[in-house]
């Protein structure tokens, strides 16, 4: 269906994509002629091979019962040797145009929900009381860090430069502690706990949605890789999200249905090139270039999606909910999908000092529905599935943030800031802040 796939190109801002749909629809149809031809000529051999096969069991020198003469057999030999020089470079093309499909079928983004809003995106909810006038402070959280000597960015950008920041005292703990928390939610919702690995092959990045080469301007790429891993260099990248290795986890697997869905958490330290980001709206935590984010990812049957994302959801919900910040929550419209997402919501919650940018909201959660975009392109399938007269199916991939600490810590900080010159800590942190409730100047 070239003209849906072009159309939704076009919706998700994919536009010099769009013509792509058709170029595949040609070679397939190149791709089904050339099988078509080789099919004729395979038949063509076998009826010879049969015939000659049959020469020679009976052979006529003993019996005399087979009425096939020596130059008979000698001809029908050479058309035998024809037919399967004929089928080389078929075979040879038949490879090409697959490859070449997958190559332009690759580079296509997901195909997207009916839920989605058409243009701007759409408020669906909120937590906690939405604010109706502005806020009486609105020191920014690099003021109260520094003052209260939680965050430090002026030695960071001597050690490693713009974007990059050292935690100090109690800001330590409050991260250890969104993270505990996180996970405890996260446990109680059916995830279960896994630690993946920083670094990723380029190629795992690339089908995950994410295009390490053409977006290296936005992911560090590792030049140096061991010779003898295995692999023809096929390069690093430092992992922008747990969603990545989490992804890449099943790849090459078959899971069984009756294990579906299977739901993991997991914390990791993100990395973003954010190359062309620098401004007032990034300022201090808010756009960093490494953070500690706990993620959420799920692999499910097809068509049982929402069930998985309504749980990550709930895990969101609850976590900003019991931390006091004030949200909304939007349903992302098509072109804020990116290549893989069918169906996202993002929640932003409220930052005084940002009251003049945005009426105060930043993003600090996204879940997404990524239906088998991933899966396919890392082949990752499911047996055993209900419903499905296929061996194997390809299962829907689910994601979404459980707590990104840098905003999380940043919208705590100016939200809990008292004028008297403190920092309440919601009670939920309490059991990781040992014995911290606030947080004062030294
Ligand atoms: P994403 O994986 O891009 O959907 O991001 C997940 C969450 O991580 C966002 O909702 C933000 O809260 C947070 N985040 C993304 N990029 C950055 C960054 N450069 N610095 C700090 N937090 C970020």
């Amino acid at each position: 269906n070239p003209e849906l796939y072009s159309r939704n190109c076009l919706e998700r801002n994919y536009n010099s994509q769009s013509d792509t749909p058709f170029k595949i629809a040609q070679l397939h149809e190149q791709w089904l002629q050339s099988q078509k031809i080789a099919r004729g000529l395979r038949e063509k051999s076998n009826a010879i091979q049969t015939q000659l096969s049959h020469a020679n069991t009976f052979s006529g020198r003993e019996t005399g019962s087979h009425d096939l003469g020596e130059e008979e057999i000698e001809r029908l030999s050479e058309e035998a040797r024809k037919i399967k020089r004929e089928l080389e470079p078929i075979g040879e093309r038949e490879k090409c145009l697959l490859e070449e499909t997958q190559r332009l079928a690759a580079e296509l983004p997901n195909l997207t929900s009916d839920e989605k809003p058409r243009g701007e995106l759409k408020i669906i909810g909120f937590i906690n009381e939405p604010l109706n006038q502005p806020p009486s402070s609105s020191r920014d959280h690099v003021h109260i860090g520094t003052e209260l000597d939680l965050l430090e960015f002026k030695k960071a950008a001597t050690t490693s430069g713009w974007g990059w920041y050292f935690l100090k005292n109690e800001a330590t703990l409050l991260e250890d502690a969104l993270v505990g928390y996180a996970k405890q939610v996260a446990k109680e919702h059916g995830f279960t706990f896994v630690t993946p690995p920083s670094m990723v092959y380029s190629h795992i990045a690339s089908a995950c949605g994410f295009r390490p080469r053409d977006q290296s301007r936005q992911v560090y790429n590792i030049q140096q890789v061991e010779e003898d891993q295995g692999h023809d260099n096929p390069g690093l990248s430092l992992a922008g999200t747990a969603e990545i290795p989490f992804a890449g986890m099943e790849a090459n697997q078959i899971l069984d249905a009756a294990d579906l869905p299977v739901k993991v958490v997991g914390s990791s330290r993100c990395y973003r090139a954010e190359a062309g980001a620098r401004g007032q709206a990034g300022r201090g935590l808010y756009r960093v270039h490494e953070f500690t984010k706990v993620e959420m990812f799920a692999w499910t049957a097809p068509g049982a999606e929402m069930d998985v994302f309504n749980s990550i959801l709930s895990v969101q919900k609850t976590i900003l909910q019991k931390l006091g910040l004030r949200c909304r929550i939007l349903e992302m419209p098509s072109h804020d999908l990116g290549a893989s997402a069918y169906r996202k919501q993002d929640i932003e919650a409220y930052f005084p000092s940002r009251h003049g940018r945005n009426d105060g909201w930043g993003e600090v959660t996204s879940a997404s529905i990524c239906t088998d975009y991933q899966t396919r392109r890392l082949n990752t399938r499911v047996k055993n599935l209900a419903g499905s007269e296929k061996k194997t199916d390809f299962p829907s991939t689910v994601n979404g943030t459980a707590v990104a600490v840098p905003r999380v810590l940043a919208a705590l900080l100016e939200n809990g800031w008292d004028e008297n010159g403190f920092v309440r800590i919601p009670e939920v942190l309490w059991p990781w802040m040992h014995g911290v409730r606030t947080i004062r100047k030294k």
